[in-house]
Parts: C-alpha cells; structure tokens; sequence
C-alpha cells in the first residue's frame, strides 16, 4: 500500500503532479486507499498454542465484485496488489469453486447457504440449521465448543442476521431475530461481535428483555462504541465479548469514510477481527472464528457498485489483519469464500473496442455515499430539478431531467415498471444510471470521446444468483483438506471438520421430500422481507 512516489514530482510550474490533479478534478489518482491504516492500530498478537480456523465470508460477494475491488485497489488508488489476489496467487494456497444450491431452489438465501457450511445440509430457503420438518442441525460451532475449543462471531449486519446465526439457531425463519438473539445468549459465544441492538434493547425487544444486561451477568464484557472496543484492556481481558454498535447492520465503510461520526462510533472490520483473534487465541485448545463482510450482498441488491466495491475493499484490508495473526500463529487455517452471487455483478465493457473500460470505472471514485444515504435526501414529493441537485451532491454527476424523472417515478410505492416482478427501488434505477455512458455513433460505429462518461457496473437483477463461489483456503493442514477443487457447500463443513477431527454425519431429507414444507411468499411479504434484510 506504499505511495506512488510520482505524485510529489514538481513540474516546470512548481505545481506537483498531485496538486495539479486536484485542480484538474482528479485529485484521487496516486493516492492512498483512505482506509489504508485501518485495523493496524491496536495492538499485535501473540504466539498461542491452539489450533485456529478463520471462515471468512464476503456475503454475496461474486467474482465480479473481487475483481472491481482489485482494479479500482490497483487502478484507481495506484497500489501494488491487493492481499485477495496475492493470496490466490501464492503457491501455497488452495483455490477452488464451490456451488452454492439450496434445497429448495438453485438460487440460495443466506440461511441455507450459511447452514450448508455449518452442518454439511441442504435446507430450505430462510430456514437456520434446521431441517424442513423443523429437525435440528447439529452445528460446527456446538462440535467444536463440546470439545472445548472457543467460538467467535463477526460481522457487519446485525449479528442476529443469517450467515453468522446459522452457525449457532435452529430457528426455523431467519427473521426471527429476537429469539435469535436469545439463541445467542444461551450458546455464549466468546465472542460476538457487528449490529443489531435492536434485538438486545429491552425497549425494542417485543418481550422486553434486555440483552445487554444478559451477557453482563454471564461474564461478558458490553460495548457498544469503537473507542470501547479499541481499549487495550479489552483485548487482553479474559472476559468474552459482546460488542454491538449499531441498531440495524453497521454502516457501508464508504458511509463510515465520509461521515466522520460514523467512522468515530462504529468500528472497522478489520479492527473487530483484531480484537475477536486476539481474545479467541487465550483459549489453549484453539477456536474457530467465523468474519462476514456482510453488506457487500446489501449493497449489490441496491446495484450500488461503489459501496460493494468499498466494502469488498473491507474485507481485503481484514486479509491483512488475518496475515499478521498467521505469522505468530502458524497453526491456523484460513478459508475466504462467499455464499451466493447477488444482482450478476459485471464491469461492462465501456468505448469504442471496449477501451474506456478503466476510465469508467475510475467515475464512482467522487461517489460520496451509499444508496442508503442518498436515499435518506430525496423524496418522493421532490421536483426534478431538486432530485438532479440531490444526486450531483452526492455522486458529481448532473442528470438530465429524463433520468431525474426516472428516479422519481421510481420513489412512487406504485411503481411497476415489469409486471409482476419486484425490483428494489430507486436503487436499481440509480445504479442504471450511474453506470450509463454515451458515445457517438457515426457510421453505425462508436466513436470516442464520450459524450457522457459515467460507470459502468452491470446489474442483472436485485435478486441473489446462482453461480458458483470462488473457495481460497491457506494456513496449517490447507492442503490436506481437498478444497483446491470444485465442490458443493455442503463439503465445507465435512473439511472443518476434518480440521478439528470431529466426525459428525447431520440427517438429510431430498428435495422430494422436502416440497411440501416450501412456502410461497406473496409480492408484498417478499418486499418486507427485503427490506428488513437490508435496512
Ligand atoms: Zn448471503
């Protein structure tokens, strides 16, 4: 992540380079990642003797996402590599493909993806380490503890949220997240960690309950602010760990590097890795650890390229913090993977012979904002030209009145642009727009330069898809585990627990005889359901 050095060079003026592109408008190229130092900040790690697995989830995070994190890393901020390519790259690593099918459907929800790796079962779509008949699951996370290795949860969503509950509840609907949480309070995980108090707060809860004070009386110890969490006392406290700071799902890391009281209240993701390994590495025998990069899914079912880019930027910076942790720690094992593409995330071809390509991607760089705050700002009273200012604040881009007018038709709760199909809204619109460039087209021809040059990430829907995961795995006994192939979800739990030597075979039910407990959610129940799960 070193500077490229040419940005300091005086020309001829006495201007360097750097202050020459920020008059110019382009003041980011050759400049540092801004969430560069994160997560280097407090404290290293130490030597433990337990075996460790690290289960790093990109939630929804597609190859597309991957490869727009790397380019822009690259491209647009000048840096050497990023430590997701590096990784794949190392000759001592696995790489493989994993699919990704429910019981239910080829195209997965979170739930039964998450379960597939906790318990080596197909579900049904929305149910938690269960099987459609209600039959509990056993989980890796209650194998291992039985063995007295010790458990962590971390994540940017509500903690309550479905990748990382399903390695713990056995709730038959992944919305159920009060009781998850108090799922949570009865496993006792050493350490739990992202958003959601909602689900703790005894003035949000529908029984009432407060959480917080739950997890205090059983030992742990509460906090809810990144100044908290970054205390060293924390770290080296002997104490399990509940750490939620926020009411829903964290914020986008582009909202946490924009708003600076975002970024002072919530920490990073790679901070609370830091703080779950070195509190998850006192335990003698070793633990397992499972970190979510959840929003990237978020912020793809928004068709929000430049916050799934940034969040994907994230979770590399958390490869990082893992790396430090190996080199004290060498037996430790590593998997990176994502349950499910989300909205066929795609760099589409940009120019004449495609060669505006990088110059288009390069555009979402000025974006300010996720969708989730822009979409705080403008209304659907809003008139045309107060909508074209809104969205210039936030993105730099002037829109015509036409693509004004198509966000607005968008905001209105009846809009049905498709018949019968449910496509989240304005979001899709806005990202469609973001990712339009025009080029004249004489003699049948694109010729350059661009009449309007935006973005040019390509959404196929605000839908899941069903194509197959990348599956990296490095660390202690990574080759002895058959991952540097193609295999199913369901593989992943017999290699951890291969890894642990745990031999455990959960019952299993066919998609036959799974039909008759498919319920079939209406337009409006799947609209609700959307929302809460990304809100
Ligand atoms: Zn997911």
């Amino acid at each position: 992540m070193a500077k490229t050095g040419r940005g300091n060079e005086k020309n001829m003026s006495g201007v360097s380079r750097r202050e020459m592109l920020k008059i110019m408008g382009a003041g980011a190229i050759g400049t540092l990642f801004p969430g560069a130092g994160h997560g280097q900040s407090s404290g290293s790690f130490s030597t433990s003797g337990g075996d460790g697995l690290i289960f790093l989830v990109g939630d929804g995070m597609p190859l597309g996402v991957i490869k727009g994190m790397h380019q822009v890393r690259t491209r647009v901020y000048g840096e050497k590599g990023t430590n997701f390519y590096s990784k794949m790259k190392a000759p001592y690593s696995m790489v493989g493909y994993m699919s990704t099918e429910s019981l239910s459907s080829i195209v997965t929800d979170s739930a039964p993806a998450s379960v597939t790796w906790s318990t080596g079962v197909k579900t049904l779509n929305r149910v938690m380490a269960s099987l459609p008949d209600g039959r509990p699951l056993k989980t890796i996370m209650e194998l291992v503890k039985e063995q007295g290795y010790a458990c962590g949860l971390v994540t940017t969503t509500r903690v309550t949220h479905a990748t990382p509950a399903a390695w713990i509840t056995h709730q038959l609907n992944r919305d159920n997240e009060d009781a998850i949480a108090l799922d949570y309070l009865k496993f006792k995980p050493e350490v739990l960690m992202g958003g959601g108090s909602r689900f703790f707060d005894p003035l949000r809860r529908k029984d009432g309950k407060d959480l917080f004070k739950g997890f205090s009386n059983e030992g742990y110890d509460v906090v809810r602010e990144r100044a908290d969490l970054l205390n060293p006392e924390i770290g080296s406290s002997k104490k399990s760990l509940l750490g939620i700071f926020t009411s829903s799902h964290i914020s986008y890391y582009l909202d946490r590097l924009n708003q600076a009281e975002l970024g002072k209240k919530q920490p990073t993701l790679p901070e609370m890795t830091r703080v779950a390994l070195q509190k998850l590495s006192k335990n003698p025998k070793g633990f397992i650890l499972q970190v979510e990069a959840g929003r990237i899914d978020h912020a793809n079912h928004s068709n929000d390229a430049w916050a799934a880019i940034l969040d994907t930027c994230e979770l590399d910076l958390t490869l990082a913090v893992i790396d430090e942790y190996l080199k004290a720690n060498p037996k430790t094992i590593v998997i990176v993977t994502s349950d499910h593409g989300t909205s066929g995330w795609g760099i589409n071809g940009t120019g004449p012979e495609y060669n505006d390509s990088i110059e288009a991607l390069k555009k979402y760089q000025p974006i300010k904002a996720s969708f989730e705050v822009i979409k705080t700002r403008l209304k659907k009273e809003m008139a045309l030209a107060e909508i074209k200012d809104v969205f210039e604040y936030f993105t730099t881009f002037r829109i015509t009145d036409e693509e004004a007018s198509m966000i607005q038709a968008a905001m209105q709760p009846d809009y049905r642009p498709f018949h019968g199909d449910y496509v989240f809204q304005p979001d899709a619109v806005m990202g469609k727009i973001l990712a339009h460039s025009l080029y004249d087209k004489r003699k049948g021809m694109m010729e350059g330069p661009a009449l309007i040059r935006r973005g040019n990430v390509g959404f196929t829907s605000t839908n899941h898809t069903g194509e197959d995961q990348i599956l990296l795995s490095y660390g202690y006994k990574a080759n002895q585990l058959g991952l540097n192939r193609h295999v199913d979800n369901t593989y992943l739990f017999t290699a951890m627990c291969k890894f642990f030597g745990i031999q455990h075979q959960n019952p299993t039910m066919t998609e036959e005889e799974a039909k008759p407990f498919i319920k079939t959610a209406s337009l409006e129940e799947w609209r609700r359901h959307m929302e809460l799960h990304i809100a």
